[in-house]
C-alpha cells in the first residue's frame, strides 16, 4: 500500500567503493555471495575505478560494487509519516508513554493499563530492559553527522546525482548519502558499547566517534574539509546473537515480537509488520513461511564476558581497518576472529 509519504525516497541504490587491496577482496567476495544465493547482474554487479567515478567520486577508490536495491530516505520524515498513517487507519500513537512490565494480555504503562488480545514488544535495542528478554538483544551504536548543503561546484566535481547511498568494504562499517537538501549525511560504528547494555540519551553523542567520523567524511571527500558540519547525532541498534532478525508469536498469540535488525531495520520493520499481522490473524501465507519467523537466536554473554567481548571486537575492528590501511594487506587471521564472533 502507498501512504504517499514524503520522506525524500529515492531509489539510486548503494556504491560500495574498494580503498585498499583487502577491500578489493571483500567488495568481490560480496558479490560472489549474491552469486551463491542465485542474485545475478541485476542484483550486484562489479565496477571499475572509472564507473565508481562516474557515479560518486571518492578519493582512493580503485574498484566498486553497485546493488540496485537500495534507496535513500529521510528517516525523521518516515518515522512521523508512518505514526500519522497509523492513526488515519484508526490507530493511536501515545508517545512519551513508557511500557513498564506485560502480562499476558495488557501492559501496564507510565499513563496508564493497556489491554489487547496480542502484545507485540518491538521495542529493539531496549529490549534488555525487559526481565525475559535481559540477553536476547544488546544495544549497538550508531552515529551520523551531517554537513552543511555543499556548493554547486562540490557536487560538480563528486557527481552523486542519482541518489545513491555510499559505503566502502572497511570492517567498521561506514554509510553516507547526499540528502534531499544537498548535504553528506555519513554515519559509521564503533562507539562504545556500555556495561550492563545501558541505554543513556547521552550515548547518542561520543565525541572520539564523531571525530573519527569527520576524518573518514575528509578522507573519502578532500574538498569538503572546510564544510561546516552542523549535526551530529546517533542511537542504538539491536543486535541479537547470532546477528539474525527474527519475528514470532507465541502459541496462543498473546505475545509477539520482532526485531534484531542490527543496522538495517528501515525495510526489514515493514516485512516485520506485514509478516506480524499474518501472525497475528492467524493467516499462513509465503511470509509466515520465512526462516526468521520463530527464530530463536542464542543469548548473549552474561557480563562482564559481554562487555569485555564486545568491546575487543571493536579494537579489532579497528585495528584490522588500521593494519590493512597501512601494510595494503588483508589482516587474516584478526578477520577470521572477527568473523566468527559475528557469525559470518
Ligand atoms: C544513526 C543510525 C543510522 C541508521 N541507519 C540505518 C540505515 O541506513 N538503514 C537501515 O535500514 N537502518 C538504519 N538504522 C537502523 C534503524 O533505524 C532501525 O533498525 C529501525 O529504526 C528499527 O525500528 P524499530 O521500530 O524496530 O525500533 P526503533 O526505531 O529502535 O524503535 C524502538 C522504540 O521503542 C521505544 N521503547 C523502548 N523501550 C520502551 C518502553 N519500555 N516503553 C515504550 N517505548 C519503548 C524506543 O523509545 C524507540 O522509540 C540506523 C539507526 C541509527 C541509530
Amino acid at each position: 500500500m502507498d501512504e504517499g509519504i514524503d520522506a525524500s525516497f529515492l531509489r539510486g541504490g548503494t556504491l560500495t567503493v574498494s580503498r585498499s587491496p583487502s577491500q578489493d577482496a571483500r567488495t568481490i567476495a560480496s558479490v560472489g555471495d549474491d552469486r551463491f544465493w542465485g542474485l545475478g547482474d541485476q542484483h550486484s554487479r562489479l565496477l571499475t575505478k572509472a564507473q565508481c567515478d562516474e557515479m560518486i567520486k571518492v578519493a582512493g577508490t580503485r574498484e566498486g560494487a553497485f546493488t540496485p536495491n537500495c534507496a535513500r530516505i529521510n528517516p525523521a520524515a518516515l518515522a512521523r509519516g508512518l505514526a500519522i498513517a497509523v492513526e488515519k487507519l484508526g490507530g493511536r500513537v501515545f508517545e512519551q508513554t513508557d511500557a513498564l512490565s506485560l502480562r499476558p494480555g495488557s501492559v501496564n504503562t507510565s499513563g496508564g493499563k493497556i489491554s489487547a488480545e496480542t502484545i507485540v514488544i518491538a521495542n529493539e535495542a531496549w529490549s534488555p530492559q525487559i526481565p525475559e528478554r535481559k540477553r536476547s538483544i544488546v544495544p549497538i551504536y550508531s552515529l551520523m553527522i551531517a554537513t552543511e548543503p555543499l556548493s554547486k561546484d562540490f557536487w560538480n566535481e563528486i557527481g552523486w546525482r542519482n541518489g545513491e547511498t555510499l559505503t566502502d568494504a572497511r570492517r567498521m562499517i561506514i554509510y553516507a548519502q547526499r540528502t534531499a537538501d544537498d548535504r553528506i549525511a555519513f554515519g559509521g560504528r564503533g562507539a562504545p558499547y556500555h556495561f550492563g547494555s545501558r541505554i543513556k540519551d547521552s550515548y547518542d553523542s561520543d565525541f572520539r566517534t564523531f571525530r573519527l567520523l569527520e576524518k573518514a567524511l575528509i578522507e573519502m571527500f578532500p574538498s569538503a574539509s572546510d564544510a561546516a558540519i552542523t549535526h551530529r547525532w546517533g542511537g542504538p541498534l539491536g543486535v541479537p546473537r547470532d546477528w539474525e532478525s527474527s519475528v514470532g508469536i507465541n502459541e496462543n498469540r498473546s505475545l509477539a515480537w520482532a526485531g534484531g535488525y542490527i543496522g538495517d531495520g528501515v525495510t526489514t520493520t515493514n516485512l516485520a509488520g506485514r509478516t506480524l499481522a499474518d501472525l497475528i490473524t492467524g493467516n499462513s501465507s509465503p511470509l509466515t513461511d520465512l526462516p526468521w519467523v520463530g527464530h530463536q537466536s542464542k543469548k548473549w554473554e552474561v557480563e562482564p564476558l559481554r562487555w569485555l567481548g564486545i568491546r575487543a571486537m571493536g579494537g579489532l575492528t579497528r585495528s584490522i581497518d588500521a593494519t590493512e590501511a597501512r601494510t595494503k594487506r588483508p589482516a587474516r587471521l584478526r578477520n577470521r576472529i572477527l568473523d566468527s564472533f559475528t557469525g559470518h
